[in-house]
């Protein structure tokens, strides 16, 4: 157990255990279901909550040859922790790290020219190349050069920068609207245009060491979209991409993260007791409640009041009320574990226990937001850390 050493686990208030064995058979898993293309573990956002460093470390030596990330300074810390290989980083503004990333050896994402240009201003400033990746809006509507005109001007002036020696062209790329829907038409005219902007690019002169469009979604559902990499994010932490898809077990996955924490106190209460800010709840008959020592600063969603569900003492219950900002309750039903009991609020489900899938439906959302938001105050404890 690192990052948490010095506090013993019975003591936690909340913990999120993290199954670094879990995460190292994912990557496992989905190169088998990508052969032929290299892995990239997408370790944004603190490793979708995880924890990017140990999970980006687990992911290397099981197999992932390439990690992603949104920021650049979610590189840099990367590469600061001592994490080697190729790293891609795929959102900037204007004024960003470029020269530290090109020092760092970092490859940058480009979606339009004032990035070129910026790219270009740093390689000649720290004296050598800067390794960069085209990335096409094929389709998404969001970041990426659009087809036409503004991707012939983009690839016209990376070949000219190359050409002076000025950036390495080391990757052509896009990423998919649509690809936990499967059949949706704009999987396969996002894939048409791929191929169109990528031909393009090869024909003017581009040589990319990797062409790349799959996320999660399309590594599990779509052969002809691997290419040569897939980025692969949420389904490293074992959580399918969508419920439509599959479980995480149709897809030989298995959920890394288990969140609990332990009952801060169990009182009986009589009927008609009112519970929690708001009285939302008010208690039926007498009963007993558990107080659970997490809240909406914990990244328990606000919008679980009344409906998160909760393993307590080998029963699922529903939190009743209001989650505040520390804490929520649940109604027992008149048991009484001890105080200090685990309360699961959601892991692979193998012991019984309500899974994030199960938060996202009761909350609205989905189950990448669950994992994502558990906030920094609750430790990180790993496990399985060996090969
Ligand atoms: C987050 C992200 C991914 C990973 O998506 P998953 O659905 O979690 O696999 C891949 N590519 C880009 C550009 C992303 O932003």
């Amino acid at each position: 157990m690192s990052e948490t050493p010095a506090v013993p686990t019975a003591a936690l208030r909340a913990r999120a255990e993290i199954d670094l064995g879990a995460l190292r058979a994912n990557v496992r898993a989905l190169r088998a279901r990508a052969e032929g293309a290299a892995v990239m573990a997408v370790v944004k956002s603190d490793g979708y909550g995880h924890g990017a460093v140990p999970c980006a470390r687990a992911a290397l030596a099981a197999g992932a040859s390439w990690l992603g990330t949104a920021t650049a300074e979610e590189a840099l810390a990367l590469r600061a922790a001592g994490l080697p290989g190729r790293i891609l980083c795929w959102l900037w503004v204007p004024g960003g790290p470029w020269r530290q990333a090109i020092e760092a050896d970092i490859d940058v994402s480009l979606s339009g020219m004032w990035a070129l240009r910026e790219v270009v201003e740093a390689a000649r400033a720290a004296g050598r190349p800067a390794r960069v990746q085209l990335k096409a809006d094929t389709g998404l509507g969001r970041n990426g050069c659009q087809p036409g005109e503004d991707w012939a001007e983009l690839v016209g002036a990376a070949l000219r920068a190359e050409a002076e020696g000025l950036v390495r062209v080391t990757g052509v790329w896009s990423h998919f609207a649509c690809a936990d829907e499967p059949g949706h038409p704009s999987i396969a005219a996002q894939l048409t245009k791929f191929r169109e902007m990528l031909a393009y690019a090869e024909d003017r002169g581009v040589r990319p060491e990797v062409r790349h469009i799959a996320n999660s979604p399309a590594t599990l559902t779509l052969p002809e979209s691997h290419f040569d990499l897939v980025r692969t994010g949420i389904a490293l932490y074992g959580v399918s991409p969508s419920p439509e898809l599959g479980t995480p077990a149709d897809f030989g996955l298995r959920p890394v993260m288990t969140l609990s924490a332990s009952l801060a106190l169990v009182k009986r209460t009589p009927a008609g007791h009112g519970v929690s800010y708001g009285h939302h709840y008010v208690t039926p008959g007498d009963t007993t409640l558990g107080l659970v020592p997490v809240g909406y600063a914990d990244g328990i969603p606000r919008h679980a009041s009344g409906t998160g569900p909760v393993l307590v003492d080998g029963k699922w219950r529903t939190i009743a009320g209001r989650v505040a900002m520390d804490q929520f309750v649940v109604d027992l039903g008149g048991d009484e574990p001890p105080v200090g009991s685990e309360a699961v609020l959601f892991g692979p489900g193998d012991r019984g226990e309500p899974t994030a899938e199960d938060w996202a439906q009761a909350c609205g959302t989905i189950a990448y937001e669950i994992v994502t938001r558990i906030g920094t105050r609750v430790p990180r404890v790993y496990v399985d850390e060996s090969m």
